[in-house]
């Protein structure tokens, strides 16, 4: 081998940064890049932090929306000197995707799977496509790719190149670097080349073309094998070595695989603009095994023989990840099928059949009963108990992140890994090193079949001393791990967290080897700095730390969870990046319908938390007035999706109310506030003249004028208002019937009383022929909700304080509050507590507030009329997040329908779609899954929608039909109405003609 190649100076410092003309970076971007270029502040902070415990604010993002203008907007970045970090779905936890960089993210518009070789098993892939997404493409085929980390349904292929990701799969298909087969790279000085394994020709052919290609590939032939025999050395024989440089990959005699070696390099060496991916077949069917273990070392100790069985899937969970999550009332369903224990293992098989993979799982239990100290088993092959049970496990970090009574808990020692034998001993020392650092709460969990851990440690990360501690101990670990024969990243990548320990496991020797590599592809350090090489001090840019100083504002809601403090509650967001999922629950319908970052839960958490300030270099410096957060906040359409579906409970729709309450204190508010926010009074107003209401607001002209300066958007019709309210037609005709299952309380909500009477005619009929005796309240009173929305809290709490006095002597005497309106039930159940929360009475009306549903379901011996028919049904997103559904589904099954519930937000949401400005938005989250749904279905089948805003969605979108609610089917089936084709035009007479939505060009 020549020893003639001069090598570059090996990068082991990080560069000062170069003065950059921030303004001139911005205009050449935006002059030369076909994409979104964000310099503002709100785009910096939403992408200031990923989910790790760093923060750094970058110099801008770009959004490039193809290949060729991201590697235009890295020639820019080269002109101004500018680093350079790409991003996937920002789910890094060792800080990776943070820096003071020019952000590159891929998720919105490079997310393509560019070509399928089903019989080659290879696709080639742009980088911002999410592993689920591609996994669905891919489904006709029956082929996947095969890791699959925990954050499949956010994190994207460009992400998981970038940290070599694994997850519970990679126990039978390997880490993503043994799933590349090649990559298309672009280095920051313009080279952009595919690279892959390269036998000898390959390489003598590079090297006759000549240029800095050429270039590149001889400097790291002479670097490896200038170091090989360090790198056999202290390379671990492991599963799971993911620190550092993937060296292994280029030593010689080996397939000189340049793809795999670049694998896992963090974005700190090349950008990755396509790739070609080997896939699997996927399993057609899998079954499972729990095995509980006296505690979790012993489950470890279990590991070897059973990874012989060559599982799928290969985990462990201990005793505290369980006790978290049965305290957080998680997946309780799941947790009662766990078998006796205090530690398990979850092994699964794959197979073509399930009677294949049943007994590929029976080989193994039957194997494990003969053994002297054999597991309590369990064994499970129906597909949604399996799925059931995967969450305990997937939800390691929801579970550990926020426990109520403890400390909250951090990333910083999360996925060490060792040698699969040797777990069990590990797993004493590392419980006895918890102890001596006083983290004794800390869970232990991971992929054990591979000897990856997972742990989230109470550190204190506020104090000097916490922080001296957390350092402490990663001395400590590190040299554990080390002494294990492990690496200290078996799965997330070194980032920033674990750089500076690197020496500890490699030797300078191997350290000089990654320093050299850095050099030949980026020696200017523009590539990501400060992570893997040359890092930033482990204590550096925390996102907290001893110099966070944010402010604690005085608040309007009580945060009973977060101690009463509006700061807690903005850091409960972890980054996890569930809210970035495209399908599955309801969060965050204006991320699916946007793609942005800014728009989803964890953007609006970040912005937020920059408000609080605290860091001198915070994006926002304009506290509650800030426009930026009010920007971010805007496209909200405060469906609680998040409170119900984030892990962390993030509950965006009361940080929002509470943002726009004091944003616009003392100041005019936008019109939409007054219009739709006073709704209540204006609908009073309108109930003494509706039809002249009526028409004006339908009058061409008027209408249009009504709406400009009311700040609707004019595509939209306004909804008729009744010519008699429901409350005037009750009071009217009077309670009938018997009445001797004693009162119950019909709640009149504002869209009920004056828009859909007819539901609350239906409510009375099905209440009364249930034995109910039912009163209304004895004047309009009305729960807050637009109030609340608008973020006028002065007003909601004297609305609600109003009807919580009135219906005191009600709720006193334990009369029921039947509401038929979901948001205004999810007020009595959830909000009215966050704003008053001493207030007995109030308590008392969230416990007493009642769905139709739930009501019926509960009263003895009440039976469901028969219907015996298909329905469709859109759930209303605060039945989803705070009220919930199931009652309703036990109901319709019980009344013989079968029920196909779309997940998702209408998207019409209150005053949200309403408002000027957010048609496009509005009709985008319709049509994810509303929308198609209720176009496919049969004639036959009932539309089922208990919200106002569903039902007016689906009707002004023109899909030729109407939704119904549930009282709405109950009378007419009690009847024994004749639903036939369309039941809608049947039942349920609305206010008004049909309207759909005007031009929407
Ligand atoms: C709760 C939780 C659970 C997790 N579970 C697992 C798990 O089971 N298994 C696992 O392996 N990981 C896991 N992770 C870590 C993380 O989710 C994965 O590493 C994931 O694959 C990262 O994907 P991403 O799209 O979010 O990447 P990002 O975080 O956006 O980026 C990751 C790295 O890739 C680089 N990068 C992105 N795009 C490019 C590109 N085009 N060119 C060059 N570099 C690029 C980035 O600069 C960064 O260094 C978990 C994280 C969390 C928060
Ligand atoms: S808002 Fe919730 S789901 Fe989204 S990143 Fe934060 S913690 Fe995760
Ligand atoms: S309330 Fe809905 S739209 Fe707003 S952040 Fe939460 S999930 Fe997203």
């Amino acid at each position: 081998m020549s020893r003639s190649v001069s090598l570059p100076a090996p990068v082991t410092t990080r560069p000062d940064q170069p003065y950059i003309r921030l303004r001139d970076l911005e205009h050449d971007l935006a002059a030369r890049v076909d994409g979104e270029v964000r310099f503002d502040p709100g785009s910096r902070g939403a992408y200031s932090t990923d989910g790790s415990n760093y923060r750094q604010v970058p110099l801008g993002v770009v959004v490039p929306r193809t290949l060729d203008a991201a590697v235009e907007a890295i020639a820019v970045c080269r002109e101004h000197r500018a680093p350079v970090t790409s991003r996937g779905g920002g789910t890094s936890l060792a800080g990776q995707t943070c820096n003071a960089a020019v952000v590159i993210d891929w998720s919105k518009y490079c997310d393509h799977l560019v070509s399928v070789d089903a019989a080659a098993r290879t696709c080639v892939v742009e980088p911002g496509i999410v592993l689920d997404v591609l996994n669905e493409k891919l489904a006709g085929t029956g082929l996947m790719f095969g890791p699959r980390p925990s954050t499949h349904s956010q994190c994207t292929l460009g992400g998981m190149i970038g940290n070599n990701s694994c997850g519970s799969t990679a126990q039978a298909y390997g880490k993503t670097a043994d799933n590349v087969s090649r990559l298309e790279i672009l280095t920051y000085d313009g080279v952009r080349m595919w690279v892959g394994a390269t036998d000898e020709q390959e390489y003598a052919r590079i090297l006759a073309a000549g240029g800095r290609d050429a270039r590149i590939y001889r400097e790291l032939r002479e670097i490896v094998d200038t170091h090989a025999e360090q790198i056999r050395r202290r390379f671990p024989d492991i599963p799971r070595r993911v620190s550092g440089y993937n060296l292994d990959q280029l030593l010689p005699g080996g397939a000189f695989h340049l793809a795999r070696a670049l694998v896992g390099s963090e974005g700190t060496l090349v950008t990755v603009l396509r790739a070609e991916l080997r896939l699997v077949p996927a399993p057609k069917a899998e079954s499972l095994v729990l095995l509980g273990y006296h505690d979790i070392a012993a489950a470890a100790d279990a590991v070897p023989p059973i990874a012989d069985h060559h599982p799928l899937q290969l985990e462990g969970v201990d005793d505290r990840l369980v006790s978290f999550e049965r305290r957080k009332g998680m997946h309780p369903g799941a947790l009662a099928k766990l078998p006796e224990g205090g530690g398990w293992l979850m092994v699964s098989f794959g197979a073509d059949s399930q009677r294949e993979a049943d007994d590929r799982a029976r080989a193994l239990t039957d194997a494990l009963n003969g053994t002297e100290h054999a597991p309590h088993i369990a064994f499970f092959d129906d597909e949604k108990t399996e799925k059931h049970l995967w969450e305990v496990r997937e939800s390691g970090l929801g579970a550990t992140a926020r426990v109520p009574g403890m400390r909250e808990t951090w990333e910083g020692w999360e996925d060490s890994a060792v040698p699969p034998e040797r777990l069990g001993d590990y797993l004493r020392d590392l419980r006895a090193l918890f102890e001596e650092f006083d983290y004794g709460d800390a869970a232990l969990y991971g992929h054990f079949g591979q000897g990856c851990v997972h742990t989230r440690i109470p550190f204190d990360l506020l104090t000097a001393d916490g922080i001296a501690s957390f350092l402490a101990f990663l001395e400590r670990a590190s040299d554990l791990v080390i002494a294990y024969g492990g690496s200290l990243s078996g799965e997330h990548g070194d980032g920033q967290s674990r750089g500076r320990l690197l020496p500890k496991m490699f030797g300078a020797d191997v350290m000089t080897a990654f320093e050299q590599v850095k050099a030949v592809f980026d020696p200017a350090d523009r590539m990501n700095p400060g992570k893997i090489v040359a890092p930033y001090r482990i204590e550096e840019n925390l996102r907290l730390g001893t110099g966070w100083t944010p402010a604690d504002p005085s608040v309007h809601f009580g945060y009973p969870d977060d101690e009463g403090s509006f700061q807690r509650a903005l850091m409960r967001c972890v980054g996890v990046g569930q809210c970035r999922r495209h399908s599955g629950g309801v969060m965050c319908p204006s991320y699916r319908a946007t793609g942005e970052e800014e728009h989803s839960t964890r953007g609006r958490a970040r912005l937020l938390f920059e408000m609080l300030g605290g860091h001198a270099d915070s994006t926002v410096r304009d506290g509650w007035r800030s426009a930026a957060v009010r920007d971010a906040l805007d496209l909200c359409l405060a469906c609680k999706g998040c409170k119900h579906d984030c892990p962390m409970d993030v509950d965006m729709a009361t940080y929002k109310a509470e943002f726009l309450s004091h944003h616009y204190a003392g100041r005019p508010r936008p019109a939409a506030h007054y219009a739709m926010g006073w709704l209540p009074l204006w609908a009073r107003l309108a109930a003494l003249t509706p039809r002249t209401v009526n028409a004006l607001t339908h009058a061409p002209g008027v209408a249009g004028l009504a709406k400009r300066l009311g700040g609707i958007e004019a595509a939209r019709p306004v909804p008729y208002f009744a010519g008699m309210r429901f409350t005037d037609w009750y009071r009217s005709r009077g309670p009938r019937g018997d009445g001797g299952r004693g009162p119950v309380l019909l709640w009149p909500d504002t869209f009920t009383d004056n828009l859909s009477p007819q539901i609350g005619h239906a409510a009375v009929e099905v209440l009364e022929a249930a034995g109910y005796r039912v009163l209304i309240p004895p004047r309009t009173l009305c729960c807050g909700l637009t109030w609340i929305s608008t973020g006028q809290l002065g007003v909601a709490r004297r609305v609600l304080r109003r009807t919580v006095r009135t219906l005191a002597p009600l709720l006193r005497r334990g009369i029921p509050i039947v509401g038929l309106e979901p948001s205004c039930a999810a007020v009595f159940r959830d909000d009215a507590a966050g704003l008053f929360p001493h207030d007995r009475d109030v308590a008392r009306l969230g416990e007493q507030t009642r769905t139709l549903a739930e009501l019926l379901a509960g009263t003895d011996g009440w039976q469901p009329p028969r219907i015996d028919r298909t329905a469709l049904s859109q759930p209303h997103c605060h039945q989803h997040a705070v009220l919930g559904y199931d009652t309703d589904r036990d109901l319709l099954a019980r009344a013989g329908i079968h029920l196909e519930a779309v997940g998702g937000c209408c998207g019409l949401a209150g005053d949200f779609g309403f408002t000027a400005g957010h048609l496009k938005v509005s009709m985008a989250c319709a049509e994810q899954e509303l929308l198609p749904a209720v176009r496919a279905a049969d004639p036959d089948t009932l539309i089922l929608a208990d919200g106002f805003s569903c039902r007016t969605q689906i009707e002004q979108a023109g899909v030729g039909r109407q939704a119904l609610h549930l009282a709405e089917i109950l009378a007419a089936a009690q009847r024994g109405d004749n639903l036939g084709a369309y039941p809608e035009r049947r039942i349920g007479r609305r206010p008004g003609p049909l309207q759909t939505l005007h031009d929407r060009s």
